[in-house]
């Protein structure tokens, strides 16, 4: 059993969670379960330590957040396996998230001293300048597609910042958390610094946003859980951070290489079982290309290795549950009733665990559920466009914009479509849209506020402003 982590204590919670292995179906941990008398806890913990590690230099945290960076270094192999097993992504992908999780408490140990104010000319004569100083305690919840890695795009920054934190993992995949948590204090994160609760969404997370010593909830997950959290967060005019769902766009013109645009394509929707907030779920394709892209597509699905996730030649492991897999199937269904055509995949693997093959949907609609909603699951929807207005008008015709791609060896094309486009984040012949050192976040109802690069400073401090009267 992993108890909860509160300063240096180890409390049993109020409950427990068993923790499933996807790949197998099999329970594989237990981890204990906060309840409210344990929030609170975590949170008075949080705020007795916050002023001390506030007040420290920001050289003095940064060198703190170094250490960490190492330790998480040095325990790489052993928090991708955990993570491999308890999400069923493929041990690849987990070490680098591993070894991107140092990557990023580096980058905010480095970035700590590097964040300050400014003076400014104003019109009395006398000195106005400006101080960053920490918000307080923070609220951190986070989902469980990249439990390590969206835990510490928020941890970092908020720790190089002077915040203290409670961090509320997902109930499927609270392991890393916990572990980060006690890598922190063996690194020398004073105990408090840093909480881990584990607990149920609708009780610990709604509590810790309705706390009123925490000054601010950073948030990655559903749209309507950001919904609630926004609504909740008002009554104590709460500062939040939400990192949302989305239904990215992926354009592809016809004068790019289609077998590779068409990879890149599959990979982009089929990495972490499509459970990925950036997966680009609506393939958009010039009609000139569209039967060959297809085509290619399918045989990019196809080609996906799917299977053990501790497999070394692993691409794609299951979906995380069952629920995941109902969701997904469901809207397999729907897709064939919308008269959009599977052109291959979405059956379940026979044997143990929650394994689909990665599906895909040729002749797709913009009015279709399949490209309105996000599925979070294997399922790619590809559809054709005749002018470069209709393909951004289909992509923009959503809710949502976080991320996407535009496939175009025309540059002025490439960067006219980019500027067109609502999403926060954009690719330009590339799938990649995660930048430790570039802001990450969405528009519209994909979230408020960025994380990474050094923006997530501002949205983890407050700007004091002070007026020094100079004349006698
Ligand atoms: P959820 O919104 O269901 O859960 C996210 C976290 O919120 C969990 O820790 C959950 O706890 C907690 N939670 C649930 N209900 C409440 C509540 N009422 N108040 C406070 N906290 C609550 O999302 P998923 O875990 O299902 O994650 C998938 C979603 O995350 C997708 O929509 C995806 O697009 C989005 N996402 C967005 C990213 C981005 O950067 N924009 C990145 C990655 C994912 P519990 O687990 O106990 O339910």
């Amino acid at each position: 059993m992993r108890n909860l982590l509160i300063a240096d204590r180890r409390p049993s919670g109020e409950g427990a969670i068993r923790v499933i292995e996807p790949a197998t179906g099999e329970p594989f941990e237990e981890v204990a379960a906060a309840g409210p008398r344990d929030l609170d806890a975590a949170v008075a913990a949080a705020q007795a330590a916050q002023p001390a590690w506030g007040t420290r230099t920001a050289v003095a945290r940064a060198e703190i957040l170094f250490t960490l960076a190492d330790v998480v270094r040095a325990h790489a192999e052993e928090l991708a396996l955990l993570e491999a097993r308890n999400v069923g992504k493929p041990i690849g992908d987990a070490r680098w998230e591993a070894n991107h999780v140092a990557d990023t408490l580096r980058y905010y140990a480095g970035a700590a001293d590097k964040h300050f104010g400014e003076t400014i000319p104003v019109k009395k004569g006398g000195v106005a300048l400006t101080l960053r100083v920490p918000l307080g305690v923070v609220g951190l919840i986070v989902p469980w597609n990249f439990p390590m890695v969206i835990a510490t795009w928020k941890v970092a920054p908020a720790l190089a910042c002077g915040n203290t934190v409670v961090l509320k993992p997902a109930s499927l995949t609270p392991l890393t958390a916990l572990r980060l948590g006690e890598l922190a204090l063996e690194a020398g994160v004073p105990p408090g610094v840093l909480n881990v609760v584990p607990g149920p969404g609708a009780a610990i997370g709604a509590a810790l946003t309705a706390h009123p010593d925490v000054a601010k909830i950073g948030f990655t997950g559903e749209t309507a859980t950001g919904r609630a959290i926004m609504a909740a967060a008002a009554r104590t005019i709460k500062r939040v951070g939400l990192e949302l769902g989305g239904k990215s766009p992926c354009i592809v013109f016809g004068d790019v290489d289609i077998d590779q645009a068409a990879s890149e394509a599959a990979a982009s929707v089929f990495a972490n079982a499509g459970q990925d907030c950036c997966a680009r779920s609506r393939t958009i394709v010039e009609r000139s290309v569209y039967p060959r892209f297809v085509a290619a597509m399918q045989a990019a699905a196809e080609r996906t290795v799917v299977g053990n996730p501790l497999e070394e030649t692993t691409q794609m492991g299951p979906v995380i549950s069952t629920q995941q897999r109902d969701v997904t199937e469901r809207y397999l269904a729907i897709g064939q009733q919308e008269g959009a055509r599977l052109v291959c995949g979405g059956d379940r693997i026979p044997g143990p665990g929650y394994f689909l093959r990665p599906a895909v949907f040729a002749d797709a609609t913009p009015g279709m559920r399949i490209v309105r909603e996000e599925i979070f699951g294997p399922v790619a929807s590809v559809m054709p466009f005749d002018t470069e207005e209709d393909a951004i008008a289909i992509a923009n015709d959503s809710i949502y914009g976080l991320s996407g791609s535009v496939w175009t060896n025309d540059l002025k094309r490439g960067l006219r479509v980019a500027r067109a486009l609502e999403t926060g984040v954009l690719s330009v012949n590339s799938s990649s849209s995660v930048h430790l050192q570039a802001p990450f976040g969405g528009f519209k109802q994909s979230g408020l506020g960025r994380e990474l690069g050094l923006h997530a400073l501002d949205h983890y401090s407050e700007i004091k402003s002070i007026y020094f009267e100079t004349a006698p």
